[in-house]
Parts: structure tokens; sequence; C-alpha cells
């Protein structure tokens, strides 16, 4: 089968991207192996740049999900994986990283292609999921237990021993990065897996399920099933998994968390945000512009700690903002595979629809929109970035996460001002402090309710730092130590050494 592909876009590809996608196994893989999808419901593959389906797959059904489950539970049972030395475990996460490696321009190919973001974006989150992946590779034979100091009758020993089948239900946002936040710590410590990709950006997950096989992790230990939120559902309340790591919007986690609950595994989630960030007058106000914009207009505003709004001295606020608009404008919106492209289309139309309905309602609510740069003609599903100032506090646009190119601007008159005006969200994912005064940072920082605080930058991310969010954006820690112990379990053993010999 050929994918329906608008021409311009086809020539932009390498053939391996190319190739893969005229004959894309879409399928679920389970065992080590594609398999045809026991169900009627198909679903599309969409450029959002072009609007074009360009394939179309048929969902994972409830049974594919047993038998993926199935699977994950065998390879683990038998110790295929669990019981390897931890050497080999690390040799082989390794190699699979190698693999990653290797194909990463095509890889990042298919994932501008699927989500619509820049090439230039897609390349950094190929190379953040093969450096998470060798981190955690790393990981496999540094793990140590501990003695703990118990009455001295006892020996008593904590060891960290694999939890058993581990799921991920993933988000269409950033695909491959997400997945290996979930995926590199279960393996490395003899977990096996199910992943459960995004129904509107599945390319890379199922490619890299392809290099699993050829890396020769063990048939079982990765599991990866295509479809969209029944697919999610069913895996959500299969009995024979230990553990649940989901990222996605907080409606759904909810609805992840209540179906955890009947069978008593364990969640991480990590959530939705509407992360501030505070501007002071004595920012160095290039840094401070530059990582705004970042901070919103990357991947088109669909991120998780999207800066999205921008609460900024008073003193300041006319002349920033004049600056911010007018860097905006110079952005060029188009294709993600077109070269020069800084801002993508949003997933879906859809989305788009949601998104420039929220900005209607914000300009009906008062708000004063300053447009950015025109999107380009077509069928893709462009919007333009907007940044809204007049922005009353507690109205939408300011409450609920827009996920889109959105930017609201609310004015501070003093420190505490800024902090109350920031923590006045239901979320709690991410912040950014813009200052030069060492203790305005700090002691910001410290008041600041959220999962991961980034001062005088923004969205800085890399294996060794935890991150995850408070309140209705969710809780667990993915990355870093964290990972070591959302993957593991304790387990004490006490051995009773007995009186001794008597003196
Ligand atoms: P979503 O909640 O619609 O979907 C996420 C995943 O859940 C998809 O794979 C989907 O198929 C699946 N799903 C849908 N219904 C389900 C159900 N009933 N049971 C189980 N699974 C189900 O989110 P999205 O639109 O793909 O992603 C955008 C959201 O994700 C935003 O809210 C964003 O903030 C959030 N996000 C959070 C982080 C983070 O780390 N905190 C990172 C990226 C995205």
């Amino acid at each position: 089968m050929t994918a329906k592909l608008d021409p311009s876009v086809r020539d932009l590809l390498l053939p391996d991207a190319r190739n893969w996608l005229d004959r894309p196994p879409l399928s679920p893989f389970i065992d080590g192996a594609f398999r045809a999808a026991r169900s009627e419901h198909r679903l599309p593959v969409v450029d959002p740049g072009s609007g074009v389906t360009m394939t179309e797959y048929v969902t994972a059904s409830s049974e594919d999900v047993a038998d993926a489950v199935r699977a994950a539970r065998a390879a683990f049972d038998d110790g295929r994986w669990s019981e390897l030395d931890p050497e080999a475990r690390e040799a082989r996460l390794r190699y699979l990283a190698g693999l990653l490696d290797r194909d990463s321009e095509a890889v990042a190919q298919l994932e501008s292609l699927d989500t619509g973001k820049p090439l230039a974006e897609a390349r950094l989150d190929i190379a953040e999921a093969v450096a998470v992946l060798r981190y955690y590779a790393g990981w496999a034979t540094k793990i140590e237990g501990v003695v703990i100091p118990a009455p001295r009758r006892l020996l008593a020993t904590g060891t960290r021993e694999a939890l058993g089948v581990c799921a991920a239900i993933t988000p269409w946002n950033y695909p491959l990065p997400i997945l290996m936040y979930k995926l590199a710590p279960a393996l490395a410590f003899g977990n096996t897996f199910v992943a459960k990709p995004s129904e509107q950006a599945p390319l890379s997950t199922v490619y890299f399920a392809q290099l699993c096989a050829e890396a020769g992790i063990p048939d079982g230990v990765v599991n990866v099933l295509p479809g969209g939120g029944a697919t999610g559902a069913a895996l959500t309340s299969a009995p024979g998994i230990d553990k649940i790591a989901f990222t996605g919007s907080t409606r759904t986690g909810q609805a992840v968390m209540r179906a955890a609950a009947d069978t008593l595994t364990k969640v991480t989630l990590e959530l939705g945000g509407k992360s501030p960030q505070l501007v002071f007058a004595d920012a160095d106000w290039d840094a401070a512009i530059k990582g705004v914009m970042d901070g919103i207009w990357t991947n088109a505003g669909q991120i998780c700690v999207a800066g999205s709004r921008l609460i900024i001295d008073r003193g300041i606020h006319d002349e920033f903002v004049t600056e911010l608009v007018r860097r905006t404008r110079q952005l060029t919106i188009g294709h993600g595979l077109a070269p020069g492209t800084h801002m993508g289309p949003l997933v879906s139309a859809a989305q788009r629809g949601r998104v420039n309905r929220m900005v209607a309602h914000a300009v009906a609510e008062g708000a004063e929109a300053h447009d950015g740069p025109t999107p380009p003609e077509g069928n893709g599903f462009f919007t333009a970035p907007a940044v809204l100032t007049n922005v009353a506090p507690g109205t939408q646009i300011e409450r609920d996460e827009v996920f889109g190119p959105v930017l609201t601007v609310v004015p501070f008159d003093t420190e505490d001002d800024a902090v109350r005006l920031a923590n006045n969200s239901c979320y709690g994912l991410a912040a950014g402090v813009w200052s030069t005064a060492n203790d305005t940072v700090h002691r910001v920082a410290r008041r600041l309710r959220a999962g991961i605080v980034w001062a005088n930058s923004y969205g800085i991310f890399h294996p060794s730092l935890p991150f995850g969010g408070v309140k209705s954006s969710g809780f667990g820690r993915e990355l870093g130590f964290a990972g070591v112990e959302h993957y593991t379990e304790l387990k004490t053993t006490v051995i009773d050494l007995g009186p001794g010999p008597a003196n």
C-alpha cells in the first residue's frame, strides 16, 4: 500500500521514512511480532500540515490488549528479562539506543509528519529519547540495596525488585520522549512493558517496536497497541498489570485512576498544566523574551509545560509586550518538514477549532488579541499565535489549559501579588522566574506550587532531572532517581540471627 502524501511532502522524506510509511506495520506488536488487529474499528493517520489522510489502521481490540498483557506477564514470570544479569540488560538497552540513534533522522521525519512539529524540534525529541534510554541503561548496573539498622539480632536488608508488567498510555505531543520516560526505567530494572501510543501520533512508537525486535529484546518484553481511548480503557482495566504510567489530559487521567482502583494497580499521572512565567523588572530582557517565546510557541503551544501565563511587572508590561509581539510576528508558520518553519500546525482540525473558540471567547470577555504572523493557506491545521493582554484573572482563558499557541498576559504590582497570581490555578506542573536578583529568584521559586521551577531559563529537560506535577497536574515523578522509585518495589528481608553465644 502506498501512503497518500502531498507530493511536496513526499519529496522531503528520506527513503527509509517513505518506505516505512508505504508499508506501515501499524498493527499490534505482541510477543515479538506484528499481527493483524482483531477489531473492526479503523483510525486515520493524518498529516496535520496538509490535512491529508496518509493511511488508516485497525485499532487494537480488548482481545489484543489481553494478549499483550498475557505475553508481557509470561515474559516477566519466566525471568527471560528480569533474571538476566544487569550487565546483559544494560548492554541490550544500549544496543537498542544505538539503533534508535542510527535511525534518528527517519524517525524524526515520521514524528514531524505525524504531529506537525518542525523537523528541528522532532530531531531534539529523538535525541532526548536516545539519551533517556542510555541514562536508564546505566542505572541497570548501579542500583543497590540497603542494610537496615534493625535490632542487632536481626539482619535486615532492603532490595529493589522489578514490579512486573508496566503499562504506558501516552499523548501525541511528545510521543517518543514520553514513552521513553516510562519504558527505559521499566526495562532497566527488569519489568516487561505494554505501550498504548496516542491515536493521533502512533508512528514513532510502532517504529520503535520494530527496533526492539531488531535489538534482540526478548519476545513479550515490549508490546505495543496502536489504538484510541477504547484501547486505553481496555488496558487500564485489564487484570495482570502492576503499574500504569499515564501522560495526558487531567480528565483522562481521572478516568485511568478510577479504572485502576478496581484492580488496585499503581498509577502515576502526568497531566495538564497552565504554567506561569514571572518576569520581574530587573530581568535580562533579551533572555526573558526568548524564554517566554520558546515556552509557549514551541510545538505550537501543545506542551504540557507551556508557559501560557505571562505574569509581568506592571512597570515593564507595555514595552515588553510590544517587543514580544514584534518578534512573534517574525516567526514562519508552515509544514513541519518545510525548511525554515518555526511553528507547525496544530495536531488536528478539532484541536484548532477548540483553540480558536477559546481565543474568540477571551476576546468576548474583554481580552485584547495581538495577532502573530499569518498562517499559510491550504488545508493544514494552522492557527496564528496569539498574545492576549487585558486578561482578567479567573476568566476561562486565564484558567483553563488551551494546549495551543496562546499566551495570556497579566501585570503584577508586588512580589506577593506575582506569587499569588501564579499559584492561583488548579494546575501545578511548571513555572518560570526571570530576575537578575538571586534573592528574588530563590524566594519566589520556594513559594511557587509547581513540580519544576526554571529560573532565568525555561523548559530544560534532562534524563537526570525529575519531572512531574502537583495539584491537578498529577502525581509521581519521571526521570532521574524517581524512575528507580517508580519502577521498583522495596523488599525487606529479615533474618533472625538468634541471641548469639552466651558469654
Ligand atoms: P488525552 O488525555 O486525550 O489522551 C492521552 C492518552 O490517553 C491517549 O493515548 C488516548 O488514546 C488515551 N485515552 C483516551 N481516553 C482514555 C481512557 N478512557 N482510558 C485510557 N486511556 C485513554 O491527551 P492528549 O490530547 O493526547 O494530550 C494532551 C494532554 O496531555 C494535555 O492536557 C497535556 O497537558 C497533557 N500532557 C501532559 C504531560 C505531562 O508530562 N504532564 C506531557 C504531555 C502532555
